[in-house]
């Protein structure tokens, strides 16, 4: 039999859409992908080829729990550099199997039973991570009408002295929103009133357009409680490396560590390697201006169709419009849609209670194929 904590620990909304994807595609349907979070693009040739020279090495081996010492001075020096962040790169960095298994360990190493854990609604999955460690989610809402800013007033409300864990999320999936100065001093006031740890999840950093990203770790009084997390998979396409780091003062990465070896013991030796690469260059560059493209074809695209409307997304690769008028129901109308019209989306309410009348809209995909799925999406509603 299951655990019972399983039962709380669904399938992803977003599989069941892939699912139905492959489906359609097995009888031949042409779909125009919007729904998946990765970048379309291939990595960058010399991180491919760092990874290749390593494998060529012999580099084949179990490395240090925390990861290979010239990767993590490389995101040491990141950090610093980027960031505002100033860590050890002996004790206080962590190389993991991606972001995932840096959210993980972190909250299954910090919270337990009758802890809260104060989570952006909506989000990304970190619901899994804080079932396993037997605490409670305590939601906070990332506000449309502040340009997806987290509503800090609606947060500070649900800390109480159970709060442990504040989770926040910059650039936003799947809002494509970004945390702007104001919101972070407010944020950061209410961790130190309420002396909560903070799991700042960082990872779409790279992909931003107008606007400067904050490290909450780098605020005043913010060092000691914040956990940054941070990865490969998007800014460099590199999903499938299995590559992602966390940086924590080390009295919050002991027990990570402690958990950390006993979940994948170390990231996998290549991508460590080519990871060394990937922090050596601007290989990110010309990707950033390809989104930075399809974000301003999407942003003019939702507003031509009547009822759609979001603010324009200034990082990650998301946009997360209302949908269009006419249509009651978010999920009703992605289904619709991709079994009639061939264009996947997500229903916002897979992220959260807040995603009621809202669809994610991933642009990681081409301007021609997201031109498509667009003309497709209006030619369905005119057919209704
Ligand atoms: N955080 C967020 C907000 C994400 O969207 C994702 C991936 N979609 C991750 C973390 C995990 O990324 P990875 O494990 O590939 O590094």
């Amino acid at each position: 039999m299951p655990a019972d904590r399983m039962s709380a620990i669904p399938f992803s909304g977003i599989r069941k859409i892939f699912e139905e994807c492959d489906r359609l595609e097995a009888a031949g349907e042409d779909v125009v992908h919007l729904e998946i979070g990765r970048p379309d693009f291939d990595t960058p040739e010399p991180i491919k080829d760092a990874g290749k020279d390593a494998l060529d090495r012999g580099e084949v081996h179990y490395t240090s729990n925390y990861g290979i010492e010239p990767l993590r001075r490389g995101i040491a020096e990141k950090l610093a550099a980027d960031n505002g962040l100033q860590y050890d790169p002996d004790g206080e960095i962590i190389v993991t199997s991606g972001a995932t298994e840096a959210v993980f360990c972190t909250v299954v190493a910090l919270v337990g039973p009758g802890d809260e854990v104060l989570v952006p609604d909506p989000s990304w999955t970190y619901r899994p991570s804080i079932e396993t460690a037997g605490a409670t989610r305590v939601p906070y809402p990332v506000s449309p009408e502040e340009g997806f800013q987290p509503d800090v007033e609606a947060l500070a409300e649900r800390a109480s002295d159970d709060t442990e864990l504040l989770i926040v999320n910059t650039p936003h999936n799947p809002t494509g929103g970004m945390l702007d100065a104001d919101h972070a001093a407010a944020i950061r006031d209410v961790a130190v009133e309420h002396d909560l740890t903070v799991l700042s999840d960082e990872i779409y950093e790279k992909i931003r357009y107008d606007r400067d990203h904050v490290s909450l770790g780098a605020l005043d009084g913010m060092y000691d409680r914040t956990v940054t997390v941070n990865g490969f998979s998007k800014a460099y396409s590199m999903t499938g490396w299995r590559l992602g780091y966390l940086a924590a003062p080390e009295s919050l990465v002991d027990p990570i560590i402690r958990l950390r070896q006993y979940t994948t013991t170390c990231a996998p030796s290549i991508a460590q390697h080519a990871g060394v690469r990937a922090l050596e260059g601007t290989l990110e560059a010309p990707m950033v201006e390809a989104f930075e493209r399809r974000r301003d074809l999407v942003a003019d695209r939702i507003a031509d169709v009547p009822g759609m409307t979001c603010p324009t997304p200034s990082g990650a690769f998301y946009a997360f419009p209302t949908v269009p008028e006419g249509v009651d129901d978010e999920t009703e109308f992605v289904y619709s849609l991709l079994r009639e019209a061939g264009v996947a989306l997500v229903p916002g309410t897979v992220f959260g209670e807040t995603g009621t009348g809202r669809v994610r809209i991933a642009y990681s995909n081409s301007a021609d194929r997201i031109d498509e799925a667009f003309d497709r999406i209006e030619a369905w509603l005119a057919a209704r």
